[in-house]
């Protein structure tokens, strides 16, 4: 159980920060908790990219092939949207982390 002697508080490990700091006062009072992601995590994220992104290029094409060009056009734009949008919010979400630990030390 971490305490903080400047603080006179216990904390419960799941309550501090990953770094192990004290959330008042910014003392190292715990262990450090390896928040990093496994290798093999990005390796399935590329793998379902690239899996998605072929099932999505096959939809399409099934929609050309049906007669329905406009509609795959649609969908395709819709697609690249949604997925940028979220590439960006991760991005910009990675940042205010990066940001609030910088500002923590
Ligand atoms: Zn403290």
């Amino acid at each position: 159980m971490p305490w903080c002697d400047d603080c006179a508080k216990f904390w419960n490990p799941n309550s501090l920060p990953p770094d192990g700091t004290c959330p008042i006062c910014g003392q190292l009072i715990g262990d450090p908790v390896d928040t990093s992601v496994p290798w093999h995590f990005w390796l399935l994220l590329v793998a379902t990219v690239v899996y998605l992104g072929w099932r999505l290029a096959q939809g399409l094409g099934w929609l050309v092939s049906e007669g329905y060009p406009l509609l795959a056009v649609g969908v395709g734009t819709a697609t690249v949207i949604l997925a940028g949008s979220g590439v960006v919010w991760l991005w910009r979400g990675r940042n205010r982390r990066a940001e609030h630990r910088g500002a923590a030390e």
